[in-house]
């Protein structure tokens, strides 16, 4: 298993490998820019993420017009 947890308990981003401001024992659910089968994300890569799910999304949708 990965351990993306800092040494004080902090969940740590998947995509960036920085320090997340999320406790390793937060419930999944009250947890922010977490992506479920994939981990805990900080704020910028989430926004990137979210941001090129919705170009694919717009871009899909174009080629089937
Ligand atoms: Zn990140």
């Amino acid at each position: 298993m990965n351990d993306f947890v800092t040494n004080d308990g902090f969940e740590i981003c998947i995509s960036c490998d920085k320090p997340t401001k999320v406790k390793r024992d937060a419930p999944v659910k009250s947890r922010k820019y977490y992506i479920e089968g994939a981990g805990q994300m900080c704020k910028s890569c989430y926004d990137a993420i979210i941001e090129k799910l919705k170009i694919m999304h717009q871009n899909l949708n174009n080629e089937e017009i």
